[in-house]
């Protein structure tokens, strides 16, 4: 059940949150599937995972076509070597097929979508089968099982009418063709799990769409292992300064409006509270870091460190860090040198900070080397 922004006004709750939440609703439909759940009292099922249920590695939901597997329409498969030789080092894949588990079959007959973006039906190409509600069901209920739940991010197949993430094609009523559609799989996929980082394999050959992929994977992993676990505000807050110079790696304005979230005291279960927290995370995270921005959370880091630290190294980071933004070296290297000096001088506000500490996994898969 989703409400409108108007709506919520009809939610008891405090003026705070009220407000928060009329500012930010925007930002997507966690949010609001947040409060919605508290106002009707429904257990959030997101959130609902228990400590033995979490798997410490990094499951990846994948087009199981993409792995290799020949279950396309005429037997063949997609396969998509950067995925199983690079990502597959990192990440344990969880393969899905929605046409070939809903049972159509090795081959079967092409299928296409028609009607509305926001209503989309599946119809085979020479039969005419309406395959719509049997995928419906299915995703429904797929998306929900225990392997899709645990994991950290889905990699969809590009342009498919069951998995496409976007620019799917569609058949309008007067036949006119659009691209604006999504697979009905990846929407039920959206729909059940509206934080969770979701890439097509094309985008994954993009520099930064990559980078940021795997940054938001790992973030997630993160925040269900030390956020969504029997949550509460004070671990809420501890996560937050953690999380604090990767926000403003991405989005400022983002992580003022997390700080706003944690100084609202409201009477929100923390576990509302924690789903409210991770739909906001993930939607900062999604906005791109730039070199520019980076460079400024690392100058930030620098000031403070500077008059703890000799004025030739000093010296040594400012360049480095100038060469970055201009694109002349890559991140790890003033990052690296940065993450040395934190780690001497033991700041406790810094030394925890996951800008500085990636998992040694997420520095290999971002920058093709440990830090
Ligand atoms: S795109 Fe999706 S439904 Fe089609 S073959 Fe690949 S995994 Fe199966």
């Amino acid at each position: 059940m989703l409400f409108s922004v108007g709506s919520l006004n009809n939610i008891n709750m405090c003026p705070a949150l009220l407000d928060f939440a009329s500012r930010y609703a925007y930002f997507g439909d966690t949010l609001l599937i947040a409060l919605s759940a508290q106002c009707d009292g429904r257990k959030l099922q997101v959130t609902d995972i228990k400590t033995d249920d979490i798997n410490t590695t990094l499951a990846v939901g994948v087009s199981s076509c993409l792995l290799g597997k020949r279950v396309r329409f005429d037997g063949g498969h997609k396969h998509d070597r950067y995925i199983t030789d690079v990502l597959g080092k990192v990440f344990t894949f969880v393969p899905v097929c929605p046409e070939v588990e809903t049972g159509m079959g090795v081959p079967r007959e092409t299928i296409d979508l028609h009607g509305t973006v926001e209503a989309p039906h599946l119809v085979g190409n020479e039969t005419g089968a309406d395959h719509t509600s049997m995928m419906n069901r299915y995703a429904t209920r797929r998306v929900k099982q225990r392997d899709l739940a645990h994991t950290c991010g889905f990699i969809l197949k590009s342009k498919s009418p069951t998995c496409g993430l976007e620019k799917v094609r569609l058949y309008g009523s007067s036949g006119r063709v659009s691209y604006r559609a999504m697979g009905l799989f990846a929407m039920a996929l959206m729909r059940r799990y509206p934080s969770l980082p979701l890439i097509e394999e094309r985008s994954l050959y993009d520099a930064d769409t990559r980078d940021n992929f795997v940054t938001r994977v790992f973030a997630y992993n993160r925040v269900q292992l030390d956020l969504m676990q029997r949550p509460s505000v004070s671990k809420i807050r501890r996560f937050h300064e953690r999380e604090r110079l990767l926000l403003d790696a991405h989005s400022v304005k983002l992580r003022r409006a997390l700080d706003k979230l944690l100084a609202s005291s409201c009477d929100l279960t923390p576990t509302v509270f924690a789903e409210m927290y991770r739909g906001l995370f993930m939607r900062a995270l999604a906005v791109r870091s730039t070199p520019a921005k980076n460079a400024r959370v690392m100058r930030s880091v620098l000031h403070r460190i500077e008059t703890a630290i000799p004025s030739k190294p000093t010296r040594k980071l400012a360049q480095l860090i100038a060469k970055y933004r201009d694109g002349r070296i890559g991140l790890l290297e003033p990052l690296s040198l940065l993450r040395h000096y934190v780690e001497l001088l033991e700041i406790p506000e810094l030394v925890n900070q996951s800008y500085l500490n990636a998992d040694d996994r997420e520095t290999w898969l971002r920058f093709g080397k440990y830090g």
